[in-house]
């Protein structure tokens, strides 16, 4: 790790970078909603100070929301198919909190479990993530009970922070960042000395919900598929999958052929475990028919299954799920209270 002081504001850091690169993104104000978007000047973004985290995470620049993967036509009764091949845009992707950051690494595993995603890879090796400490959380933040503090570096390749007397320094963490900061000398300087650490993260850390215990929550989860709780959350949860679509780390996702005449395209939707249709097998049958069994397939991915799998939690606390979901079921509630008192009271979310 190298560490680097920023000779310029963060505005002058970001246009530096616009110089240099291809292409920008960073959080914005888009028709009155926060997102990453792609930028063409610093002027246009939301500064780290003015904002918890985005609506929607980093996420979709790695995997999009919706992509082709084969293009295919017919000619008599032969097919005929060409691959697509991802499009790179070689970003800088800056303004990340340390939890959306963290998101990466626990989605590489799975895009290279059995199958290797080459449009996934592709993308996380050609773009850079510059994240930025948290000197605030809300209420439905809870990354110190999944292993993430506001300032930490997983999945960063540069992350800024500030010291104590409030200026901001980029820290490396892959060799994407050291190219990166080398290629940004005119706005970075290497400091060789430690740096007075500003006590901001730590405070921002300590005001956050209690840890949650993973360890009684999965050892309660390996026990308990038929509990009666998933009954009583099921009954609350509207299937609607926001949280699932926010979500940094959900990445399920569906394969559908659209043709017109002898020609389509195959693409790759995301999707969500949350929806009735998502488990509809094609003869009719559903394993996952009623939403208990819906939303007990989401707490159990999280904080089961993943972890059987990768030894990891499938979550990084950003609240995203908590801020968006309109009945408000608040996964850390749920998943503190489950080895309590698995039963929600009536008014308990
Ligand atoms: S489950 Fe909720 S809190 Fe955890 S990473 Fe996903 S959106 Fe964020
Ligand atoms: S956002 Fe809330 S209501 Fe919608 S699917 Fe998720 S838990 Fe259920």
């Amino acid at each position: 790790m190298k560490i680097y002081k920023l000779k310029t504001s963060y505005k002058e850091f970001i246009n530096a970078l616009l110089k240099k690169r291809k292409e920008v993104v960073a959080p914005v104000n888009y028709k009155n909603t926060l997102l990453f978007r792609q930028i063409t000047s610093a002027d246009e973004i939301v500064e780290p100070g003015n904002y918890i985290n985005t609506v929607r995470s980093a996420k979709e620049f790695m995997f999009p929301i919706t992509e082709p993967i084969i293009e295919f036509s017919y000619k008599n009764k032969d097919i005929q198919l060409d691959d697509y091949a991802p499009e790179l845009k070689h970003r800088v992707i800056v303004g990340l909190r340390p939890c959306d950051a963290a998101a990466f690494p626990v989605l590489d595993d799975i895009f290279n479990y059995e199958y290797k995603d080459e449009f996934y890879n592709s993308r996380r090796t050609e773009n850079i993530l510059v994240s930025v400490a948290c000197e605030n959380a809300d209420e439905s933040c809870f990354c110190t009970s999944v292993g993430i503090t506001p300032d930490s570096f997983q999945g960063s390749d540069l992350l800024l922070k500030k010291n104590a007397a409030g200026n901001f320094f980029a820290y490396t963490n892959s060799d994407k960042g050291e190219q990166l900061a080398g290629l940004l000398k005119d706005v970075l300087e290497e400091v060789i000395d430690l740096v007075d650490e500003n006590p901001v993260y730590k405070q921002v850390a300590e005001k956050m919900r209690t840890p949650l215990e993973l360890d009684k929550i999965k050892e309660w989860l390996d026990k308990n598929f038929d509990n009666p709780a998933w009954d009583e959350y099921g009954a609350r949860c509207l299937g609607c999958a926001s949280c699932a679509f926010l979500c940094p780390t959900c990445h399920c996702f569906d394969i559908v052929d659209e043709m017109k005449y002898d020609k389509g395209l195959r693409r790759k939707n995301w999707d969500a475990c949350q929806f009735p249709v998502f488990t509809m097998h094609a003869s009719g049958h559903n394993p996952r028919d009623k939403q208990n069994k819906r939303y007990r397939q989401r707490v159990m991915h999280k904080f089961k299954y993943y972890n059987d799998r990768f030894n990891k939690t499938l979550c990084t606390g950003c609240g995203r799920c908590i801020r968006s979901c309109p009945v408000n079921l608040d996964i850390y509630e749920v998943v503190r209270s489950l080895p309590l008192n698995p039963l929600p009271k009536e008014g308990d979310f």
